[in-house]
């Protein structure tokens, strides 16, 4: 083993977090379990959230934790992300979670590396004090995985672009007043894709559905239409036919978020169906003290902690913008394919219990399919590593 990958391991079995995060940790643990969890079922009911979340996470500091002071963050690195990630676990509500996280960590992050200062003072810094809403534009109904089929087009007009077509599962799209869009400036392929700041303020512009889904049901998730919609070149995010190389830049953030999430669940959900297990009895003792169970649970704390350690060394070669694609493909690979194996056996372990929309279990059981589609499909992330990995 080199010097380099030796300080590398002992970088990755210690812990990454400061005082600082610590502190982070605790401020937003206390706000998210007494502001958010009590009305988890409510806002799944609802169908959407308050506003006023936005605003509320921003208050604490929550949005932009990890963004420079210039553009209304705290100036916290990778790590505090990480924080935000594993304790919006406490809201018990994914769909919460996803809105924030989209707003916070997964629409914005490109605006802040390649934005111009009027792009940053018009939408960044508002969606980071929770004024504005922000969404991410990417996927359309004839191109999900393969992101290089997108044909939203944006037509150069004088000074605008003048943009025609429809964008499918918009997280935040009922109410985005900005969405970070992928649309076609030049010929088929990767090779024509650009970015576009896209006020959703504009004529021509129109939200077609809210999608009814499965799970993440307090999430709006919307069918867009984009009619001669006509944006300011201005809001061009780069450079124009580059757009492909940004997106897939992008996906690597809202990737190791997907990871950390499912880690910070998971453990969550085992520590409670063990506490449960310990108060559960069935034929004269708790439930708990089943070996198949609790050789189940043992199994699972010993694939969370691997899922854990892959995820945080990924998230540290990130925050040290270092080549980081394999490393966060396999981490969101394993993390989320793994939770759905743990939900499954902490919703059984639950008995009539775990079938009852009250308890988070039941929830996590309908809201953990998006996981291994969101962000990039399980097969997507097998497709990269390979590409990745020498001898395929
Ligand atoms: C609730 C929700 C929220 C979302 N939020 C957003 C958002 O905010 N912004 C946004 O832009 N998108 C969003 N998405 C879209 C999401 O990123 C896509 O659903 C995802 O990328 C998959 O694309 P698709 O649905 O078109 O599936 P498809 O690409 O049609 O894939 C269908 C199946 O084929 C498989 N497949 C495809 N290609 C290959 C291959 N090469 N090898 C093997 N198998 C393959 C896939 O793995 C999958 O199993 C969201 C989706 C959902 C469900």
């Amino acid at each position: 083993m080199n010097e380099r990958s030796f300080s590398e391991v002992r970088m990755a079995i210690e812990a990454p977090f400061t005082p600082e995060h610590d502190l982070f940790r605790r401020t937003l643990r206390d706000y998210v379990t007494r502001e958010l969890a009590p009305h988890a079922l409510e806002w799944d009911e609802a169908g959407i959230f308050p506003r006023e979340v936005f605003t509320g996470m921003a208050a604490i500091g929550a949005l932009g934790v990890n963004y420079p002071e210039e553009v209304g963050g705290s100036g916290g690195d990778f790590w505090h992300a990480v924080v935000l990630a594993e304790e919006l676990v406490h809201s018990r509500n994914s769909g919460v979670n996803m809105g924030l996280l989209v707003q916070s960590q997964i629409a914005t992050p490109i605006l802040n590396e390649i934005g111009t200062e009027e792009q940053k003072r018009e939408f960044l810094r508002p969606a980071l004090a929770g004024e504005k809403i922000a969404a991410l534009g990417i996927s359309e109904p004839d191109a999900g995985s393969d992101v290089a089929r997108i044909k939203t087009s944006a037509r150069r007009v004088g000074d605008d672009y003048v943009v025609n077509g429809a964008k499918m599962w918009i997280t935040n799209g009922t109410r985005a007043d900005f969405i970070t869009l992928a649309v076609r400036t030049g010929g088929p392929g990767h090779g024509g894709i650009s970015l576009l700041v896209f006020p959703t303020d504009v004529k021509g512009f129109s939200v077609s559905k809210n999608l009814a889904k499965v799970g993440n049901l307090s999430s709006d998730t919307a069918l867009l239409f984009f009619e001669d919609c006509k944006v300011p070149a201005r809001y061009l995010l780069g450079e124009e036919n580059e757009g492909f190389y940004q997106v897939m830049t992008n996906f690597q953030g809202e990737r190791l978020i997907a990871a950390i999430g499912a880690v910070s669940g998971m453990q969550q959900l085992v520590d409670e169906s063990i506490r449960y297990g310990n108060e559960r009895s069935a034929f004269d003792k708790p439930l708990i003290k089943f070996q198949t169970w609790r050789h189940k649970f043992v199994e699972h704390l010993t694939g969370i902690e691997a899922a854990r350690w892959l995820t945080y060394r990924a998230c540290d070669l990130f925050n040290r913008r270092e080549p980081a694609v394999k490393e966060i493909s396999m981490a969101k690979l394993f993390a989320t394919d793994l939770m759905q194996r743990v939900v499954y056996d902490c919703q059984q372990f639950h008995g009539g219990m775990g079938y009852v929309v009250e308890t988070p279990v039941a929830r996590a059981f309908r809201d953990v399919r998006l996981l291994t589609i969101g962000g990039g499909t399980s097969e997507i992330m097998k497709e990269i590593i390979a590409k990745l990995v020498p001898g395929f």
